[in-house]
């Protein structure tokens, strides 16, 4: 089968077959030029050896094209009243199976495993902007089980998770993104490319998951905690933001000597450092604040 469904006069005489509202609530924003679908599904490289995870398939209209490239597709959806929308939109696609939940929920192993699939997929989606981040940090936590994840989003989100150290844009989302995956932008796409039209532009990017993370640290969760703290009050220097994030338990003169001890400015500013000097930091710091916990355990061996 073709694709047909990208297109303003298919969209609208479908969604009214089916009576179908579309709810803003789930970030139901269906594409409606046939340019975009054709180049997300080309960013992904799709193949008839690969399973693709669709999250959010809508009223099919992506999903037809990764039907038409891709061996197989699995697609989480959420909102049960497109059951008979996507019924009707993908007759005819047979390499296609509807998952009907929340993707946030999803025990994805699991649900791998039981349509008898072996990792790792291709994640394409046109995602649901109101959860991006929840979505992608969900989905980077398990990146062995993906080779790539090809997603529209904010074109703001987008080019913060591919920023580099210094730029405007560099941030907490970048660190997060950039420690399991390399991204890269691939397409601009302006509002009128949806129906409805979205008030922001959007953006395809693709991030290639890493063999492992891009850096080693002692405690993944402090580092993670680091880069927040380094991110959340960007205008203070880096000690102080560290100093001002009570979890962490760091002192602004712990902090000063640990950047110290990296040759680095004690004044610098977080977005100035990338990701090893992002894991150097907090194994200093892990070590300065844990000290006692390692004395402990040597006690209790
Ligand atoms: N793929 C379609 C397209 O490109 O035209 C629709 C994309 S639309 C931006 C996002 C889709 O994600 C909607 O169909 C929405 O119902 C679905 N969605 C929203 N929240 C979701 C969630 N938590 N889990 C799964 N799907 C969700």
């Amino acid at each position: 089968m073709k694709p047909y469904l990208a297109d303003p006069g298919k969209t609208k005489e479908l969604l009214a077959r089916h009576d179908f509202l579309i709810k803003k609530g789930y970030g139901q924003n269906f594409l409606i030029d046939p340019s975009v679908p054709e180049g997300i599904a080309a960013a992904a490289g799709l193949g008839p050896d690969d399973t693709v995870l669709e999250i959010g398939p809508g009223i099919g209209t992506l999903t037809q094209y990764l039907a038409a490239s891709a061996g197989r597709v699995i697609a989480v959806e959420i909102d049960r009243k497109l059951e008979p929308v996507l019924a009707d939109s993908l007759k005819g696609f047979d390499n296609v199976s509807i998952v009907w939940g929340d993707i946030l929920k999803q025990d994805i192993p699991a649900l791998l495993a039981g349509s008898g699939v072996t990792p790792p997929v291709k994640v394409v989606a046109n995602l649901p902007y109101y959860i991006t981040s929840p979505i992608l940090m969900g989905l980077l936590k398990q990146a062995r089980l993906f080779s790539s994840l090809t997603v529209m989003v904010q074109a703001e989100v987008g080019e913060r998770m591919a920023a580099a150290p210094g730029s405007k844009t560099y941030g907490y989302l970048s660190v997060s993104v950039q420690y399991s995956a390399r991204p890269r932008l691939v397409m601009s796409v302006p509002p009128h490319a949806f129906l409805p039209q979205p008030k922001v532009s959007s953006a395809v990017v693709r991030l290639d998951a890493l063999d492992g993370p891009a850096v080693r640290c002692r405690n993944e969760n402090f580092m993670s905690a680091v880069s927040k703290a380094a991110f959340l009050q960007r205008r203070k220097t880096l000690a102080n933001a560290l100093a001002g994030y009570h979890p962490l338990g760091v002192t602004r003169e712990q902090a000063e000597e640990a950047l110290t001890a990296l040759g680095l400015d004690p004044r610098i500013r977080g977005e100035r450092l990338g990701l090893a000097e992002f894991a150097a930091l907090s194994d200093i710091l892990w070590d300065m604040t844990h000290a006692n916990d390692q004395e402990q355990k040597e006690i209790s061996l």
